[in-house]
């Protein structure tokens, strides 16, 4: 996947300007994006959240003025900042709630303090809803009128864009489509969250490292057994290798993985009926470029062919993103945009 445009010059550019800032548990990337998407400038640093929310905020809000430099910029030409973060929080108060991934950062006013350190208002996003814009704006879900956003990593998040609208729902805890309930059996997975059968116990990479754990604590032959007596450590892209090269368990794992997600995606298909799935994240075991990937990307259509209402199934497309790492500043700056328009009804 190519994880990056080339920058938009500032001659071409399209006026109004905004900068996106996605901030994760451990790196942020800030940059600014004119009026049609195009990224003109970014940067990254370490999150470093162990040294607190106000350090970080002051460090981001630098980070949104270098982006604005480095794009040949002034601050007077940003017209409104956008950030994704990591939840819980609640959105019109722009408070951070209980972030799991940000220990220490409880009940923070995030979108006050950046507005003080970066000197411009902010539109404050759930960090995934914030991705799923971005591709719905100038990625994979560009030519959609409706959308849901899956992102495989460490954990499972989601987005739903329907029509320029983000679903952050009434506790701002709208399309958490990680957590949707995919097994009520006794034998349940539990989800980080501390909820059996949630998606995420079943799909996110923390989770397909713990089944094919299992798998090798039950002795099942596999390749992977070598390449971890090699000094390997057990990964989601030694488990593709590993199936790449042929090896029965590490294929048998990922596509049970394809299989568990593919309900999932049902499931939402059936709620939202969006014209399309758009599927990214980390592990997405090469996307479109690898066998592999598109090993992965037939299997969970053809779960959803298995599960889902035929015209569901037959005209809903199911692909995969498009702006790996950029998706979550440039659409954090897309909601922003949005926010910029709705104020001036433009
Ligand atoms: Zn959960």
């Amino acid at each position: 996947m190519a994880e990056l445009r080339k920058f938009v010059a500032r001659h071409a550019a399209q006026e109004p300007f905004f900068v996106g800032v996605d901030l994760g548990g451990t790196n942020v990337k800030a940059g600014v994006v004119d009026d049609l998407g195009r990224p003109m400038s970014w940067l990254t640093l370490p999150t470093n959240s162990s040294a607190g929310p106000e350090d970080a905020v002051r460090r981001m809000g630098l980070a949104v003025k270098q982006a604005t430099i480095d794009a040949g910029l002034q601050a007077a030409h940003i017209a409104r900042v956008g950030l994704g973060s990591p939840g819980t929080m609640d959105i019109p108060t722009g408070m951070l709630l209980e972030p799991p991934n940000l220990v220490g950062w409880e009940n923070f006013p995030i979108r006050a303090r950046l507005e003080v350190h970066c000197g411009h208002e902010v539109t404050l996003a759930n960090d995934a809803n914030a991705a799923a814009y971005g591709e719905y704006w100038v990625g994979s879900g560009q030519k959609l009128t409706s959308m849901v956003l899956f992102t495989l990593g460490t954990g499972v998040g989601g987005g739903i864009i329907i029509g320029d609208l983000s679903v952050d729902g009434h506790h701002s805890t709208g399309s958490e489509c990680g957590h949707i309930i995919i097994d009520i059996s006794p034998q349940a997975r539990l989800c980080p969250c501390g909820q059996p059968g949630h998606l995420e116990a079943y799909c996110s990479a923390t989770a397909v490292l713990k089944r094919t754990e299992e798998a090798l604590a039950q002795g099942r032959p596999t390749s992977l057994r070598r390449r971890l007596a090699d000094g390997s450590a057990l990964t989601t892209v030694l488990l593709a290798e590993e199936a790449e090269a042929g090896d029965p368990l590490a294929d048998e794992i990922i596509v049970e993985t394809a299989h568990y997600f593919g309900v999932g995606v049902t499931s939402l298909m059936h709620v939202i009926d969006p014209e399309g799935v758009v599927i990214g994240g980390a592990m997405t075991f090469g996307g479109n470029d690898t066998p592999l990937g598109r090993k992965f990307l037939a299997e969970v259509r053809a779960e959803v062919r298995r599960r889902a209402f035929p015209v569901l199934a037959a005209q809903t497309s199911i692909e995969y993103a498009r702006l790996g790492g950029d998706a979550g500043f440039i659409g954090a700056a897309g909601l922003a945009r949005l926010e910029h328009r709705r104020r001036h009804r433009m």
